[in-house]
């Protein structure tokens, strides 16, 4: 998102939705995208009479061509941080700047810039705590001055806008059902979450069952509201206690897998633990379609698998306990896993999932150790102790009566061939403890 002014400081809006944009987003994200920009364009035009302008295409061709048309002289954004954008923006500035278009940009999307929260040795942060430690006194330290938007001026133009960005297979009509984009309800939501939830954040964020986190996630990918403005309303109105400093911890975990995505040479598809290169993974295409369909036969990871197909978003928790299975049970690349996550979910955030991937792979920085396997089984007794969500999203399963046997079909035989025969559910398809000690096994071959 761009505002380009000519001399009398009237401005066009623009958004440039190009490749780099694309992979950004993800497939699931492009319903939001389009939702998102479609309010901001009527808020914009409303509010302030700004027309919104959306171009498909190059950003470096579409800008240069509104710049001669409209004798641009200005041009203000702000900054991003995947290698890809970075590139393609540094180019776009220098090549501006040769022309002798002044060029501005800004930080809006974190707390801090990735280059402002180093170690005493001038190097970035490899592990969490002392990293958010520091990041966050730096944040409080900070001063902004805001420019009210109101400032600026219209410019007529005749452009046309632009939106063939909806994917053409329409799973994400179900969405407008879970979710409503935009800055207004990111603010409501905000609002709402300091006064009913966020005091039991400690003990309710580990629950799917619960509806206990903020769900802010998709409007702070797509900039609708910002880290800050967060932060400080949790500074201003909540009193620090161990749910608000768990809470604003996590934002810290968003901006830590930044400063990892900054500088790290590919966060999405090397591994930070560079022994991971020499992991040996398998290969089972079959195994991964049952993954990504929620047909592993073990409940817990396939309702968890169908609760991101059907509302683009997915617990944290279960996020984890997915990615174990996917990438220890079933002993499959976590980049598998992260490419998914990119296609399904809203909040996909190329900083935010590869750092999960990573963690959860035991690979990346300040990452869970290897052989730490999630049990699905344990992971369902303790926060899904009734099964509510693992039948939310597989209700067959309620003729298996109790939550233990819920949270292990496989335990009565004959029931769970009835189900399978009515294709109601599913053999598993690996035994948890054997594929525990294969993964483990595995392990030792690069621990050394
Ligand atoms: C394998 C894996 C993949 C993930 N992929 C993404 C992703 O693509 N985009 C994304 O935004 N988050 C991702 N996360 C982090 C986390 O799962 C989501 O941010 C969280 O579930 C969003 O729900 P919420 O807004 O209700 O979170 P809340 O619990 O309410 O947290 C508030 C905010 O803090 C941030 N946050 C919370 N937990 C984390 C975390 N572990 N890492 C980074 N930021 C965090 C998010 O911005 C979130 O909106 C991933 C985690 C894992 C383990």
């Amino acid at each position: 998102m761009l505002s380009i002014q000519n001399e009398k400081s009237h401005a066009l809006i623009v958004y440039v939705y190009d490749e780099i944009e694309k992979e950004a987003t993800g497939e699931a994200g492009c319903w939001w995208l389009y939702e998102s920009l479609k309010k901001l364009e009527s808020s914009l035009k409303t509010k302030f009479k700004l027309d919104l302008i959306v171009v498909e295409g190059s950003a470096q061709e579409s800008l240069s061509s509104l710049i001669k048309k409209y004798k641009i002289n200005r041009v203000v954004w702000n900054r991003l941080y995947s290698k890809n954008s970075i590139n393609r923006d540094s180019k776009i500035k220098q090549n501006l700047k040769e022309n002798g278009i002044e060029v501005e940009t800004f930080n809006a999307h974190l707390l801090n810039e990735p280059w402002e929260v180093q170690n005493n040795s001038g190097q970035y942060f490899k592990v969490f705590t002392p990293y958010w430690r520091k990041a966050f006194e730096v944040f409080k330290a900070k001063k902004y001055q805001i420019t009210p938007i109101n400032l600026i001026k219209p410019l007529p133009h005749k452009e046309k806008n632009k939106w063939n960005f909806l994917p053409s297979k329409k799973w994400y009509q179900k969405f407008s059902n879970y979710w409503d984009p935009g800055e207004a309800d990111a603010l409501t939501k905000l609002k709402n979450y300091l006064s009913n939830n966020i005091d039991n954040y400690k003990e309710g964020r580990d629950r799917p069952d619960l509806d206990q986190t903020s769900k802010l996630s998709p409007h702070l990918r797509f900039g609708e509201i910002s880290p800050r403005m967060i932060v400080n309303h949790v500074m201003k109105y909540k009193k620090l206690n161990t749910s608000t400093i768990t809470f604003l911890s996590e934002i810290g975990w968003r901006e830590f897998s930044y400063s990892l995505l900054y500088y790290s040479k590919d966060l999405s598809s090397k591994p930070i633990n560079e022994k991971f290169n020499k992991f040996p993974w398998r290969k089972n295409e079959k195994d991964f379609k049952r993954w990504k369909h929620g047909e592993t036969g073990i409940p817990l990871i396939d309702a968890a698998m169908k609760q991101i197909y059907e509302m683009g978003w997915m617990h944290n928790r279960l996020r984890m306990v997915v990615g174990s299975f996917l990438v220890k049970n079933l002993l499959l690349n976590w980049t598998y896993g992260e490419r998914y996550f990119q296609q399904t979910l809203l909040d996909y955030d190329e900083a935010s999932n590869a750092a999960g991937w990573q963690w959860i792979a035991g690979c990346g920085a300040d990452a869970a150790p290897y052989f730490r396997v999630f049990n699905p089984v344990l992971q369902s007794e303790r926060f899904d102790p009734q099964a509510n969500f693992i039948l939310k999203y597989l209700p067959k399963l309620s003729e298996f009566k109790k939550p233990n046997l819920i949270f292990q079909p496989y335990l009565d035989e004959n029931l769970l061939k009835i189900l399978i025969k009515k294709n109601h559910y599913h053999q598993p398809i690996v035994d948890l403890k054997d594929s525990r000690n294969r993964a483990l096994e595995a392990y030792q071959m690069i621990k050394s």
